[in-house]
């Protein structure tokens, strides 16, 4: 049997966080992940200025495609608001393996299935052995779905459904554009360039809301590829892929024992904008620090609002969930 101090399930963005932090402390650290880096994630793969400070990013070094927008163009019920930004893309094929080499953690590819606590310890598969053990393998993640569900219950009015493609493209509109609300769509729709000649586009909703109105997430797909052909002269390649992830609930619960919950296993996209690698990141990190340190997991504190948790993210939070017995969006 294989035994290191700390297990990270998943080698995401909160897994390759949370392992550069327990590397750096000194702490012995293995990753498993089931898949081999690099690997396809599905995301729009925009960051934000917090996350390249949380990752300590400079531009300079980052081998691969980056991407700063002058201007980030809101639609919304007619309205165009082109606003001007600093926001940044990246292609997460080539961010995430890139952020996992940097963790300078072993990685293994291994699917995690079982797990079980024996003593001070968690065993996984029979195989792997640790006293640590960190759970960053996404909304499936067993790590989750072991120990933390009864805890952590996913709160299923905070379910996004999603449709995405990327795919070479030489783009003449170097802008990111977000489209709310259209045809009665509880989410957004999304053009996101990438740099040298990529692009990223798709549609995002609520789950529920959509099956309430009795709508499917291929409706707003259709009608976003019409959108694209029309205004920007973009026919589509294939066929989108989807992925399902949840917003930011209640995160009491996301550390039992030794156990921590991370990024998306434990729903920590904001509420206003989904956006899930920032909080994904800082949880990573959370966890990390309070494994080195003994001090709590302040998981309650990493922000679910990326507009700043103001009237327009509480407004948007509203608009997408209609706060069905939720709280506030936390800020
Ligand atoms: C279509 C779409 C667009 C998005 N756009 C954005 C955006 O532009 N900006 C933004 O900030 N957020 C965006 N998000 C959200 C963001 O992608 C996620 O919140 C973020 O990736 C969460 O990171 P993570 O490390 O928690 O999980 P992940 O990035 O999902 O990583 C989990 C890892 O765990 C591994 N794994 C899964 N199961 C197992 C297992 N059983 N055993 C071992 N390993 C396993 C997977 O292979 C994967 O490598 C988007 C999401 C979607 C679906």
């Amino acid at each position: 049997m294989r035994t290191a101090e700390v297990i990270v399930v998943g080698g995401g963005p909160a897994g390759s966080a949370a392992a550069k932090r327990l590397k750096d402390g000194g702490a012995e650290v293995l990753v498993l992940d089931r898949e081999v880096f690099p690997r396809m994630k599905l995301c729009a793969g925009w960051v934000t200025p917090q996350v390249l400070s949380d990752l300590e990013f400079k531009v300079e070094e980052y081998p691969h495609r980056f991407l700063s927008f002058r201007r980030l163009h809101w639609h919304m019920k007619g309205l165009h608001l082109p606003l001007p930004c600093v926001q940044h893309s990246i292609r997460r094929y080539e961010f995430d393996a890139w952020l996992l080499e940097r963790s300078g953690a072993e990685v293994i590819q291994h699917a995690v299935k079982t797990i079980q606590r024996d003593g001070e310890s968690y065993v996984i598969d029979g195989e792997y052995r640790c006293r640590y053990l960190v759970g960053a393998a996404g909304t499936s993640c067993p790590v989750y779905r072991t120990l933390f569900r009864d805890a952590m219950p996913r709160v299923r009015a905070l379910q996004t459904v999603t449709l995405e493609l990327e795919f070479p493209f030489e783009w003449s509109d170097p802008d990111c554009h977000l489209w709310f609300f259209e045809h009665g769509l509880p989410g957004y729709s999304w053009y996101v360039p990438k740099a040298r000649g990529w692009l990223n586009v798709g549609v995002g909703g609520m789950a529920q809301r959509l099956k309430h109105r009795n709508e499917d997430i291929w409706l707003h797909w259709n009608h976003l590829a019409e959108k694209l052909s029309r205004q920007f002269g973009i026919q589509l390649p294939e066929e989108p892929t989807g992925y399902s992830y949840f917003v930011r609930g209640p995160v009491a619960g996301a550390r039992v024992a030794n156990a921590f919950v991370t990024g998306d296993a434990a729903g920590l996209a904001t509420r206003d904008l989904c956006e899930g690698i920032g909080p994904a990141i800082r949880s990573g990190q959370r966890a990390a620090d309070t494994i080195l340190s003994g001090a709590a997991y302040e998981i309650q504190n990493v922000t679910g609002a990326s507009l700043g948790g103001g009237l327009l993210s509480h407004w948007i939070d509203w608009a997408f969930t209609r706060r069905a017995g939720l709280v506030a969006v936390p800020t």
